[in-house]
């Protein structure tokens, strides 16, 4: 997701620049989104790892 052409309601400047308080918290919310999108992933496989090793770990006890 890009934000580089989102033009701010309240100045009529491009988001990116940031040129009033608008843009900086609009440009800051959509940074953190764009953030935890790339993070979500990530956090989904570090769980299904643990998860399969637990998995396992329990398998091996009970057999
Ligand atoms: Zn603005």
């Amino acid at each position: 997701m890009t934000y580089d052409r989102l033009v701010c309601a309240n100045c009529a400047a491009p988001v990116s620049e940031g040129r009033c308080p608008v843009c900086r918290a609009n440009r800051e919310r959509l940074q953190q989104e764009n953030f935890l999108a790339n993070l979500s992933p990530l956090a989904l496989i570090a769980l299904l790892t643990v998860l399969v090793a637990a998995v396992a770990l329990l398998a091996h006890q009970a057999a």
